[in-house]
């Protein structure tokens, strides 16, 4: 804050004026950490680069007039106060035009709550009253909702991963237009999609805005529509599909890959949906289903390989049943690897959060298999191949030649040091290489 202010100083002191604005003076009405400081000023791009001279600076969106200042090693974005000319793709403005006058740069900003300027000569200057919708807890567009949508459809996005993140609900005609623009959604490519999805995801109130938004959101994510009211008529659940998935979301920790995979978890569903004689619901094969929906859904949004990778992977899993027997377990661990393995016992607990606890006994169940996980790792006790004692090098030192052979000789002692049928000493696991006749 402090640099802030300094920033804003060097700009006064050579005569422009300079606030900060959005996101920042949010957060800080909000007593939040602002993640990083926005600055308006009249100053042209060329004269902030000017005045900044002495510091390094960056033509980050010299287009809009955007010029990043590193001011003792923190980034701050200052852009020149503008206006947004028409909007002919629903996204972006054909053209901007720089202004000479604050209230209409905050007239193009999208929300009340991110439509307020501040510096320390004025105070706040809050033309859209975004201090009183902050306080109340409200998304509100700047000027006519269903124009501002029209404009750039990403706003639909924004406003719901604001509610998410701040647990805030659409001012009524905001809401209105948010549900009649919603298809122009369709226009927002699919990196910024994904983006604000995920940070949707993340947010506090996620699993809220996600069964009260489902019709905007499943624009973009049609997929995700069948969820909607589907009844699972099983004992073990006492939600739909959708509240359900939106239970597991919350209850998982804030990591967009997690927050992915609890929302697409159980997708495949509805597309497996029996019914028993006795007229209960089942969901045979839902897990492999889910995982080829999720597969469609992540390459569209362009999501990077080891994310997609991961999420396919809890996915395909997270229905296993996996017994609390440190065999068994070493086995998974072996199989997934650690982070993947924890991190599938994360999903299993959000999920049963979101089912009915029918005494408990799932829970105690999943207790127990995180207790025996923990005292292997906490043991520090083998599961893998290179916590074997002996390696493909001491078997080639014992006289063993070929590759394939290595191969087979350290799975099987793996095998048998889980199982316990043999310590996990150099000795004897050489030993028991010589007694299985393979040195
Ligand atoms: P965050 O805390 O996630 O950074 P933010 O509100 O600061 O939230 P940014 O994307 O950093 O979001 O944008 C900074 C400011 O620019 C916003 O507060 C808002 O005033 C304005 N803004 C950003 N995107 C848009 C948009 N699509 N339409 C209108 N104004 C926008
Ligand atoms: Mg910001």
């Amino acid at each position: 804050m402090d640099k802030a202010r300094r920033v804003l100083e060097k700009l006064a002191l050579a005569d422009y004026e300079a606030y900060l604005v959005g996101g920042c003076v949010r957060d800080l009405l909000l007593n939040k950490i602002p993640k990083d400081f926005d600055i308006t000023t009249n100053a042209l791009p060329e004269c902030i680069e000017e005045i900044f001279s002495g510091y390094r600076t960056l033509r980050t969106g010299i287009k809009h007039g955007t010029i990043t200042v590193i001011f003792e090693d923190e980034p701050f974005e200052i852009t020149t106060y503008r206006t947004d000319g028409i909007y002919s793709d629903h996204r972006r403005p054909d053209q901007i035009t720089f202004s000479a006058s604050l209230q209409e740069d905050l007239a193009r900003r999208d929300f009340t709550i991110n439509a307020m300027a501040y510096n320390e000569a004025e105070g706040l200057v809050d033309p859209y009253n975004g201090k009183e919708d902050l306080e109340k807890g409200i998304l509100r567009c700047v000027g006519d909702a269903a124009l501002r949508f029209e404009e750039d459809a990403l706003r639909l996005l924004r406003l719901l991963r604001f509610a998410s993140e701040l647990g805030f609900h659409a001012e009524e005609k905001t809401e209105i237009a948010a549900y009649e623009k919603k298809e122009l959604l369709e226009k927002v490519s699919k990196e910024r999609v994904r983006e604000e999805c995920s940070k949707l995801l993340c947010g506090k109130h996620a699993g809220q805005v996600l069964v009260k938004w489902i019709k905007v959101l499943g624009v973009v994510l049609p997929e995700l529509l069948p969820m909607e009211g589907f009844q699972q008529r099983n004992p073990h659940h006492k939600y739909d599909v959708l509240c359900h998935t939106a239970a597991v979301v919350d209850s998982i920790p804030e990591k967009p890959y997690l927050r992915w995979t609890a929302l697409l978890h159980d997708i495949g569903k509805p597309w497996r949906y029996t019914v028993d004689k006795h007229g209960i619901g089942h969901f045979y094969g839902h897990a492999k289903e889910s995982e080829n929906i999720a597969e469609i859904i992540l390459k569209r949004l362009k999501m990077d390989r080891e994310s997609i990778s991961k999420i396919l992977l809890l996915i395909r899993y997270h229905d296993f049943r996996i017994e609390a027997k440190t065999e068994l377990v070493k086995e998974w661990l072996c199989k997934l690897g650690k982070e993947n393995f924890e991190d599938l016992l994360l999903l299993k607990k959000a999920d049963l959060a979101g089912q009915n606890p029918l005494g408990g006994k799932k829970n105690r169940k999943l207790e127990a298999l995180c207790a025996v996980t923990r005292d292997i790792l906490e043991r520090g006790q083998c599961y893998q191949l290179k916590d074997l004692r002996i390696d493909g090098n001491d078997l080639i030192e014992n006289g063993m030649q070929s590759g394939e052979q290595i191969g087979y000789a350290l799975h099987l002692l793996l095998k048998n040091v889980i199982k316990g049928c043999v310590v996990n000493e150099k000795e004897m696991l050489l030993d028991f290489l010589i007694k299985e006749e393979l040195l």
